[in-house]
């Protein structure tokens, strides 16, 4: 007896694989710093707790529309509109348990047997996952050095029925500007392709400014806005997520949703209304801390020498390490007990690149830059 070939193809996820060997290292007493996966280390704000616990009491504990409850997706359509200057109404939203689902299903409704995909390399590791499971063939295209533009004209085939754009970038922590979306605007309108759009991180930003490409004239019929709650609103555990799309594929998605997990937890849904509310000194404070922790490294890497994309969003630094990075976090995890991820997980020509999260204390921060000083020398 064998396994389908779908699941063959692929592989834990190597962010939440390392991260369960570093709690696992914790448990068994040993003092790991756990650089691994991206998820804020921050309390989700108090309000959306409430709400959450609201919703139990008054009994909103039962199964909801699949699409998710008519409510959330208006908050969705308003923020979309208000923030993101894209035109949506509740038709065009579809609520899921995480945005990781969210992609999972759009691949799902789109990508066909041999079906090319285009991912920027590198790219967070699931899209590969979902693009293969849903049988699509990814075609990965290198950043030009600055990480500022990826020739995806010179990828294009018959083929290509979708490119997937993460801006702020899990793992680059780049935020691509205006003119290089607006370059994939025009792949996407001329050659027919939709776009990913995946903006996780929207407001976790140093320096640029946040497009969604679905507000780009003629793009809201071409693009799927994919979002979610666990960064903005430190919410990872939650799950809850969503996507933004034309209705008929969100029509779809929502078959598969319907046949699949159902819809998101109830009362999640109703504590995730809370917190489209309104923004509080909350976000505000996160990104805040976020970029001192990420000043505070990138200032010991640049006296070390160490090259890295410019982390101007999200809160990764993705870094050269001048070896086998498989190897070095490997070694490193063993020997000083910091667990870091490998570029090999996100693409394929990062092979002596490393991601950190710096998603922890600027204690931990600290001695973070000790141990990495030590085992470099
Ligand atoms: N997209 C990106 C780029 C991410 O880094 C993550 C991290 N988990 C997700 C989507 C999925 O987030 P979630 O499923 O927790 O909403
Ligand atoms: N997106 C986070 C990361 O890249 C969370 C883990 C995951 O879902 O991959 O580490």
């Amino acid at each position: 007896m064998k396994v389908a070939r779908r699941v063959e193809l692929i592989n834990p996820s190597p962010t939440l694989k390392i991260s369960s060997i570093a709690k696992q290292l914790s448990r068994e007493g040993k003092d790991v710093v756990d650089m691994s996966v991206g998820e804020p280390d921050f309390k989700t704000p108090q309000r959306i707790i409430e709400a959450a616990y609201r919703a139990m009491n008054e009994g909103k504990v039962f199964y909801t529309p699949t699409k998710g409850i008519p409510e959330l997706l208006d908050a969705i359509a308003e923020k979309m509109r208000r923030e993101n200057k894209v035109d949506a109404t509740a038709e065009n939203v579809i609520v899921t348990p995480g945005a990781k689902y969210a992609i999972f299903e759009a691949m799902m409704s789109l990508v066909d047997e041999g079906d090319e995909i285009i991912l920027f390399d590198p790219s967070w590791v699931s899209y590969e996952a979902c693009a293969l499971m849903a049988g699509g063939k990814v075609i990965w295209v290198p950043h030009s050095e600055d990480f500022s533009d990826v020739p995806v004209e010179e990828f294009v085939s018959p083929k290509t029925k979708m490119i997937i754009v993460n801006t702020p970038s899990n793992p680059l922590g780049v935020v691509y500007g205006k003119e290089f979306l607006k370059k994939i605007r025009d792949i996407a309108l001329d050659e027919d392709i939709f776009v990913m759009s995946d903006e996780i991180y929207e407001k976790i930003i140093f320096k640029g400014t946040h497009y969604s490409i679905a507000s780009f004239e003629d793009m809201f019929d071409k693009t799927i806005t994919i979002n979610g709650f666990s960064k903005t609103y430190s919410m990872t555990g939650w799950r809850i997520g969503y996507a933004v799309a034309p209705k008929w594929i969100i029509e779809k998605m929502n078959v598969i949703q319907s046949h699949s997990v159902s819809h998101p937890t109830s009362f999640v849904q109703f504590a995730a209304i809370e917190a489209l509310k309104r923004d509080d000194s909350f976000l505000r404070e996160m990104v805040m801390e976020f970029k001192r922790r990420r000043d505070m490294i990138m200032e010991r890497l640049d006296e070390l020498g160490i090259s890295y994309a410019p982390p101007n969003g999200a809160f990764y630094i993705f870094m050269n390490v001048g070896r086998d990075g498989d190897k070095f976090c490997e070694e490193f995890l063993k020997k000083e007990y910091v667990a870091l991820i490998p570029g090999s997980a996100f693409g394929v020509s990062f092979k002596n690149w490393v991601r950190l999260s710096y998603a922890i204390s600027r204690e931990e921060i600290s001695e973070f830059l000790r141990r990495f000083e030590r085992f470099i020398s």
